[in-house]
């Protein structure tokens, strides 16, 4: 039992807010009072957990990486697989980064993360690559949605992949969520530019045998450029044809889409993930939220991984997202975009406990003290939160209704270790 006490603001979701205490049992939100351990959350605003909908975690051991910044894709694909061949993608790597990824989410705030992993070396034991990912975000606390991606793997193999992945860490689950609700797998090749029609139907076939969510990346510029280049067509048709525009299908970066295309991608009842920390500084241009949003698509927030976004800090995303909208259409207000990262996150998971704090939801929640001067003269702190204090980060984080951030501190994992358990293996 976890009872949070004094917050001058409490986010209970996109429109409903309320101050003062909020309470947890058996790692769920309740409406009475229970004893247990407090938190102190004065002079604080209390949100729930962000949700990043969209990371790479094992780029997280290859960011700044010379030769990736300010070049074309097809400079950028062979400099990553290069550094990756360096290093040597194994379970001891895909822990080392992961641990790294999921600390710093946790440490900003987020307390779900969707891992699109999609480097797996031919030969590399998959299984144990996917498995050494998930324990690395159970040691520490955080809640990871697994995705078995691929990128140019081949199809076979990869749903094969899939499946055993499946069998060995979720076995006999239905729907893809552990019991608990701290692992989630999800299958999803990198995009129509890499995998081809098999792959995505295969997938598409353990996603249904399992009930799994499926998860890809479309309309990047480079995405659309190589689609018609390929086949001729566009991303969204050679989706459409191929059985992945559906309400279980969430779509990342979406930059450069129609108007007819948004109004297709809307009546399939897919969801989407805005990724504007990585668009941005790849050039492939800004997803247009706002139209996507009035068309009635669910839009979520992701920060894609390290080899783009050298940061895995979704609210500073979001700050970047509610900053540029009005460049692409219209602005939005600053609750919606953290919406984007709460509710809009969960929805394209499939996750209805997660993104708030009414009576039942998961017990995920960050504390952000506003007593600063950086929130110094704000009127609104819930705004304020995006607007003021760039690269914030919370007091408090609480996952399940467990302390997994206290004082700004990783309460299961110390900070120095993990970094320096990477450093190692990256110069070995
Ligand atoms: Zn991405």
């Amino acid at each position: 039992m976890l009872t949070i006490t004094g917050a001058t603001h409490i986010v209970i979701d996109e429109s409903t807010e309320t101050t003062g205490t909020i309470s947890s049992a058996d790692g769920v939100i309740v409406d009475r009072l229970h004893g247990g351990d407090t938190l102190d959350a004065t002079g604080c605003v209390v949100t729930p957990g962000l949700i990043n909908a969209h990371h790479h975690l094992l780029q997280s051991a290859f960011r700044t990486l010379p030769g990736t910044r300010g070049v074309a894709m097809a400079e950028w694909l062979p400099t990553m697989a290069a550094a990756y061949a360096r290093a040597g993608v194994d379970a001891e790597l895909a822990h080392a980064a992961a641990s790294v990824g999921v600390a710093e989410g946790l440490l900003s705030g987020v307390t779900t993360v969707a891992d699109h992993h999609l480097t797996w070396p031919s030969g590399a034991d998959t299984l144990a690559i996917a498995t050494a990912t998930t324990e690395a975000a159970r040691a520490i606390g955080g809640r990871l949605a697994f995705v078995r991606g691929s990128a140019r793997d081949d199809p076979q193999e990869a749903a094969a992949s899939a499946g055993a992945i499946i069998a060995a860490l979720l076995p006999g689950v239905v729907g893809g969520v552990s019991d608990d609700g701290m692992l989630q797998l999800a299958v999803g090749p990198a995009g129509v530019h890499s995998d081809s029609r098999e792959t995505f139907e295969l997938l598409a076939e353990v996603a249904a045998k399992h009930r799994l969510r499926r998860r890809t990346q479309a309309n990047e510029q480079v995405d659309v450029v190589i689609a018609l280049e390929k086949y001729g067509r566009r991303p969204v048709d050679l989706l459409e044809d191929w059985g992945w525009l559906a309400p279980d299908v969430t779509l990342a970066h979406l930059c450069d889409v129609t108007d007819d295309e948004i109004a297709r991608l809307a009546s399939a009842g897919i969801t989407a993930t805005h990724a504007p920390g990585c668009d941005l500084p790849m050039g492939w241009g800004i997803a247009p939220v706002a139209k996507l949003r009035a068309a009635g698509i669910v839009v979520g927030l992701g920060t894609s991984g390290g080899g783009s976004n050298d940061a895995g800090h979704l609210l500073a995303d979001a700050r970047l997202a509610m900053q540029v909208a009005p460049l692409v259409g219209a602005a939005i207000p600053a609750r919606d975009v953290l919406g984007m990262t709460m509710a809009g996150s969960a929805a394209g998971l499939g996750r209805a406990e997660l993104g708030h704090l009414r009576t039942g939801a998961a017990a995920d929640l960050c504390v952000w003290d506003v007593s600063g001067v950086a929130d110094a003269g704000v009127a609104d702190p819930v705004a304020g939160l995006l607007w003021a204090s760039p690269g914030r980060r919370p007091r408090h984080v609480v996952v399940a209704g467990r302390v997994v951030v206290r004082d700004y501190q990783l309460v299961n994992a110390d900070e120095r270790q993990l970094v320096e358990t990477l450093r190692r293996r990256l110069s070995r």
